[in-house]
């Protein structure tokens, strides 16, 4: 039988319903430990509760002890795969850092919930049991972390939370999920390439992220520059532009040795230096901003980092985002 670690961090899938109220949060005990052994006959479980946080508490300091553990567990050579249990808010974020940061090919899959454990509709124990079944098969092995919601197999790279509250809400809208899980076998219809690997020993730089917006000035970039970031992403418009007036902030920012990576605010396709006007893609590629491909904002947030624990130099950085 396949031994697979579970890993609790906390969200919703280990919080319950104050019937009385209707709101919803974490409890010192568990809710899902005791569940734990209706999944015996799937795999041998070993359990470790790590954290007990609403994912909106999550910081990459916390995904970086994640990553360390799941390291130091899997140095033993006892386990077959991983499970972790994550809140959803930022699900995305954390499977997206252990997909750059871990070093193995062993199955590790991240799942949640979006109903507490005693609300009607619960998700929490089928995602969970779907999640063991994806990370003890062998088919899982090599393709990066993995996340594991409502009968789907996502990548982390490419996986969102795109509905505030329907169960289905994790997506790939790019290139859809990678596999299915059914009630007799776990299905992969996708053949996936995870190669990158950054094993950092801290998670030390401050990057923002901002959205740009019709009638965008200088001033926020302005002010987060004051405010001593060391990297910014920008949730361009389209294929990667922004308005004019917020142009010379960014040259600045990047005459000061600040990387700036360019993303779009559109769920689909890849940012290019299309357009040579002020502002767009083209003029922006020239003053020095990084265009990553394919990720979305948080995403390459994550990226840049971890990135930046490297390097800091722009030649060095934008290779890391054209993959
Ligand atoms: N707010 C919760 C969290 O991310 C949502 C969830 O887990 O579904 O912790």
């Amino acid at each position: 039988m396949k031994k697979i670690l579970l890993l609790h961090t906390g969200g919703t899938i280990s919080m319950v319903e104050d019937k009385q109220t209707g709101l919803v949060s974490t409890t010192d005990a568990h809710p899902l430990v005791d569940i734990t052994a209706m999944v015996t006959d799937a795999a041998e479980i070993e359990e470790v509760q790590l954290f007990n946080i609403p994912s909106p508490h999550m910081t990459p300091t916390h995904m970086l002890a994640l990553g360390q553990k799941v390291h130091e567990k899997l140095a033993t050579n006892t386990y077959h795969g991983v499970v972790i249990t994550h809140g959803t808010d930022t699900l995305e974020e954390t499977a997206y850092f252990l997909d750059l940061y871990l070093q193995t090919s062993l199955p590790v899959v991240i799942t949640g919930a979006m109903r507490s454990s005693n609300e009607l509709g619960s998700d929490g124990l089928y995602n969970l049991i779907s999640s063991i079944r994806v990370a003890s098969s062998d088919e899982a092995k090599g393709k990066g972390v993995l996340v594991v919601m409502n009968d789907e197999i996502h990548t982390a790279r490419y996986v969102t939370k795109t509905s505030t509250s329907n169960v289905a809400t994790f997506q790939s809208p790019q290139l859809g999920p990678i596999g299915i899980i059914t009630k007799q076998a776990v299905y992969f219809h996708q053949l996936t390439v995870s190669d990158e690997s950054f094993p950092i020993q801290q998670v030390s730089k401050k990057v923002a992220l901002l959205k740009a917006y019709a009638g965008m000035d200088a001033s926020f970039i302005q002010a987060l520059y004051n405010s001593g970031i060391d990297g910014l992403v920008l949730e361009g418009l389209g294929q990667g532009n922004i308005p004019q007036d917020a142009v010379s902030a960014i040259e600045e920012m990047i005459q000061q040795g600040i990387p700036i990576v360019m993303v779009s605010r559109c769920y689909q396709g890849v940012v290019q230096p299309t357009y040579s006007y002020e502002g767009g893609g083209g003029q922006l590629k020239k003053l020095g901003v990084i265009f990553a491909k394919g990720l979305s904002g948080p995403k390459a947030r994550i990226k840049l980092l971890i990135a930046l624990e490297i390097t800091n130099t722009p030649c060095e950085l934008a290779p890391m985002f054209d993959r």
